[in-house]
């Protein structure tokens, strides 16, 4: 591995000026390319690698760029980051940086940076803090004047937003829901009203239990992205209604492997009012015997009463 350290960056862009005193005479094209002598890694910058979540390919030409020639490259697992660079043939030192010694290493990096080094941060796929170690680098980074470069490329959540079919104009990112069922319906019932697209990330393991406590808290009528193995041999893209998605879910065992994203239509008036009846009817069936229940959700909701026996013998059942 070559560690050349030019007054070019990675962007092509010189840093004997610093970016104040340049002066922007015209807008910039928005491709740029630059010879290969210009790729080099600036001295005492934090660089944020993505790299592929399944297909290799999907590495970008200015990622391998930057992991060939850092000083060190930060990773959340170096066993698994080993076979990645060895496709790759990149020989860069590598260190541990994930969530049990972030607490440790970070001062550590920051040191390191500050000295002059150059040090890439990877995740195990995708983009790092996304779901991923890094934040607490990436905030005292700032904190202590390093410069921080993203090396942009795939993140499971967008790759999945952009193919689920669904409003993409304003969206939230929502991690992992809680492992616990109690904490996990509270977690739904605050986003319940939420009016944009919703991107969680979902272990196989709780696939099923997690779409039903969706469906009890949105209404089985609300449109949800299914992506699972995205980029990899079974990418599987689906989008239903919540209620179509459990009974498909439930029905196909090959759909509770792998690694998925689920992506959940926003609240609209109507669907706000079937998911009151679940919950409410959650809450009651709980306490209560059903035709009680029944009885004060339609009170309450101004529901059909048909409707909302059948919603209650359904939820009974599952
Ligand atoms: N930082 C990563 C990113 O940018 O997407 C996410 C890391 S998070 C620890 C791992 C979760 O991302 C998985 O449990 C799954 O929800 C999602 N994920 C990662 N790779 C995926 C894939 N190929 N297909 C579907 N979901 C994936």
């Amino acid at each position: 591995m070559s560690i050349e350290k030019s007054t070019n960056d990675v962007t092509g862009n010189s840093t004997s000026d610093s970016a104040e005193n340049s002066v922007e005479s015209q807008p910039e094209s928005r491709f740029q390319s630059q010879p290969k002598s210009q790729q080099s890694v600036t001295a005492g910058t934090l660089y944020l690698v993505a790299t592929p979540i399944g297909n290799l390919a999907d590495i970008t030409q200015r990622a391998i760029s930057v992991l060939d020639q850092v000083d060190i490259i930060a990773a959340e697992d170096t066993r698994h980051s080993q076979r990645l660079l060895s496709h790759l043939g990149i020989n860069s030192r590598l260190l541990a940086y994930h969530e049990h010694n972030e607490e440790a290493v970070t001062p550590r990096l920051l040191d390191d940076l500050e000295s002059g080094s150059s040090i890439a941060l990877i995740s195990d796929a995708g983009t790092p803090l996304i779901s991923d170690p890094g934040y607490r680098l990436v905030s005292q980074a700032h904190g202590r004047g390093v410069t921080v470069v993203p090396v942009p490329g795939v993140c499971a959540a967008i790759a999945a937003l952009s193919a689920a079919g669904l409003a993409t104009d304003a969206f939230s990112f929502e991690g992992f829901p809680p492992a616990k069922q109690g904490a996990r319906r509270h977690f739904f019932e605050t986003l319940a009203e939420r009016r944009q697209t919703m991107i969680f990330y979902v272990s196989c393991h709780r696939i099923i239990e997690t779409l039903k406590d969706m469906q009890t808290v949105f209404g089985g009528d609300r449109r949800v992205g299914f992506s699972r193995e995205l980029t990899k041999t079974f990418e599987t893209i689906k989008r239903m209604p919540l209620a179509e998605l459990v009974n498909w879910v439930e029905a196909d065992e090959n759909q509770r492997k792998g690694e998925m994203v689920l992506v959940v239509e926003g609240s609209t008036d109507e669907q706000s009012n079937t998911g009151q009846v679940d919950q409410y009817l959650a809450v009651m069936l709980d306490e209560l015997p059903l035709k009680q229940s029944v009885k004060l959700v339609v009170k309450l909701t101004g529901e059909h009463k048909n409707d909302v026996y059948k919603r209650a013998l359904e939820m009974k059942k599952s």
